[in-house]
């Protein structure tokens, strides 16, 4: 194999933190191979309508326009993007080797992994077609569009709790729909919940249907062990079941956490392999926000640019 082959940089992902990775390895001269995925290009603000709390966008920004400006910008400076999905890294050793699903094999001295996380979902059929459009996954992110309204919160653990505590700030009443009689939650999270007037509990109950045309006007709870249903009126329904890190792409190679997202040097971005850097919610348990995948995919390029600088 000639050095010419080999690539400096190839990121593996398209949400804010591959983008911003490939803006940066892109500006620093880098030439990096984006692999975005097929039909995900973009990551997960493609599933969503207005994004308020990204900053620069005055006026809010629709969340597949951002992604557009962001891969646009990436390939401004030189970037490669390539619609294709990875289907085999081997991470170790100085040139690492990508395959994706076209048939396509690349080498690069280093790799970003920037792969995202998914959000569990009910599964329901109208659940991604309400998507941004009263079904949300993110409290921080959408909390704000419910002032004064009825808000359903699907989930009896810590992060159920946390998004319908904070959700009351906005909302008229937050109804809790748990599947047994009693929260998974931490004792002082259960405490929290049942000292908010603002929060009702459903207990055995679960979301069999949501309900609306253009927007959520409610849903069909169903009780957990008769299947009795009942409708209840809502505007909002906030999932929090829970998150997948897209890392098994990676698991076996590099080191993980007992959750499966890819544990790295804090503050910097460097895994346990040389060469091999990991940004945004494939690493991120907490914040899971657009810029804060932004800022380490940031992080992740730099990273990149000074291992190769080390190289050289
Ligand atoms: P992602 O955006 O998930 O992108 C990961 C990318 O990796 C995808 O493009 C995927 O295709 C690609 N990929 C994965 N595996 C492979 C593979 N094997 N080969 C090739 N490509 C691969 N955050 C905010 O700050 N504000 C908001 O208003 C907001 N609203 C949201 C609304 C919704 C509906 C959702 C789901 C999330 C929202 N978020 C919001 C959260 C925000 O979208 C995420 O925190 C952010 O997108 C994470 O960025 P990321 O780059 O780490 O991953």
């Amino acid at each position: 194999m000639s050095t010419a082959d080999v690539r400096d940089v190839i990121i593996i992902g398209s949400g804010p933190a591959g983008y911003t990775a490939g803006v940066y390895a892109a500006r620093a001269d880098l030439k990096p191979l984006i692999i975005a995925g097929s039909v995900t290009a973009g990551g997960a603000l493609m599933n969503t309508t207005e994004v308020e709390n990204f900053p620069g966008f005055r006026d809010g920004i629709m969340g597949p326009d951002l992604m557009e400006n962001m891969s646009a910008q990436a390939e401004r400076f030189g970037a490669e993007i390539r619609y294709d999905d990875v289907t085999e890294v081997t991470l170790e050793g100085d040139v690492k080797v990508v395959t994706t699903a076209e048939g396509d094999v690349e080498r690069a001295r280093t790799v970003i992994l920037a792969t995202g996380s998914a959000y569990k979902e009910l599964g329901l059929p109208d659940e991604k077609r309400l998507s941004g459009r009263g079904v949300s996954w993110c409290a921080t992110c959408d909390g704000f569009f419910f002032r004064d309204q009825h808000i359903v919160v699907v989930g009896g653990g810590d992060s159920a709790v946390e998004e319908a505590t904070f959700l009351t700030r906005f909302a008229s009443k937050v109804t809790m729909v748990v599947r047994r009689d009693e929260l998974r939650a931490s004792k002082i999270m259960q405490a929290r919940a049942a000292a908010d007037p603002k929060i009702e509990m459903a207990w055995f109950s679960e979301v069999a249907a949501i309900h609306g045309a253009e927007k959520v006007t409610g849903v069909t709870l169903r009780d957990s062990r008769t299947g009795e249903e009942r409708e209840l009126d809502a505007t909002g329904v906030f999932v929090a079941i829970g998150h997948l890190p897209r890392t098994d792409l990676v698991a076996g190679q590099i080191d993980l956490d007992d959750a499966g997202y890819i544990r790295v040097n804090h503050p910097t971005t460097a895994t346990n392999l040389p060469g091999v850097f990991a940004a945004g919610d494939a690493v991120d348990h907490t914040y899971r926000q657009a810029i804060t995948a932004a800022g380490t995919g940031c992080s992740a390029a730099l990273d990149a640019e000074r291992y190769l600088a080390a190289l050289d």
